[in-house]
């Protein structure tokens, strides 16, 4: 017999076998929501309206193209385009998607992605690839929330997915470190695998942007492998 993986189901089977949830509260959605329930809608930013032209963070002052980090910073990649800002219930629902189990959160993220950033997605990526985490994280914990979502917005935008890079060098969690600090950690972490990627311009999924180094590093291989532009989208920035 054949294996069907859950990857595989489509969306409305996939919501009769895995019941969704709402990211937020972790309750189960009524047949009419689709990502965060109506009641958690209060409580979650997303991203729209005055936004960093580069890393899309909401931006407080009218008039700002970039915010004050872009503006100071050169980044490797083009654009990236968050889905909410990292705060109160987006906090825990990115923790439940990493860490207990929750793969299922990432239709709801592709919904949300595809709502707030469907036509910029189309408009600039031919190729959907996630940023890859290390092999020996991917044993304990089981599934690479990014690959999971990559998937997911392939899925939803009929833009092919392809896993394309590996980690190959052991980096060390970034959390406490500075920007330099982070650049230094990451370089030569990254390796593109063997695909030609010329001329194709490619969308790098992750879960959380906080300076954009990985997104960096990430599009600084893919670039030097002739890539014609990398873009990024990620479920929230900040925190
Ligand atoms: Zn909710
Ligand atoms: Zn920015």
């Amino acid at each position: 017999m054949k294996m069907i993986t859950k990857e595989k189901l489509s969306r409305e089977a996939r919501r009769l076998l895995f019941p969704p949830r709402c990211p937020s509260c972790d309750g189960l959605l009524a047949p009419d929501e689709n990502s965060i329930c109506r009641e958690c809608e209060k409580l979650v930013v997303k991203v729209r309206g005055n936004f960093c032209k580069t890393c899309g963070k909401l931006l407080k002052n009218r008039g700002e193209i970039t915010c004050s980090d872009c503006s100071r910073y050169h980044h490797i990649f083009t654009e990236g385009r968050p889905l909410y800002e990292y705060e109160g219930p987006v906090r825990e629902a990115v923790y439940r998607f990493k860490y207990k189990g929750r793969k299922s959160y990432a239709d709801a993220f592709a919904y949300d992605a595809m709502e707030l950033w469907g036509e910029w997605i189309k408009a600039s990526a031919e190729l959907i690839v996630p940023v890859p985490m290390n092999a020996k994280k991917l044993r304990q914990r089981g599934y690479d929330q990014a690959d999971v979502l990559a998937r997911a917005i392939s899925a939803e935008s009929g833009i092919p997915y392809m896993h394309l890079l590996d980690r190959v060098r052991k980096t060390v969690p970034m959390k406490a470190l500075s920007r330099g600090e982070r650049q230094n950690n990451l370089k030569n972490a990254f390796q593109v695998r063997d695909f030609d990627v010329k001329l194709k311009r490619i969308l790098l999924v992750d879960d959380i942007y906080t300076t954009g180094s990985t997104l960096d590093e990430c599009a600084r291989v893919l670039l030097a492998n002739g890539a014609s532009e990398v873009n990024g989208i990620y479920i929230s920035i900040g925190g």
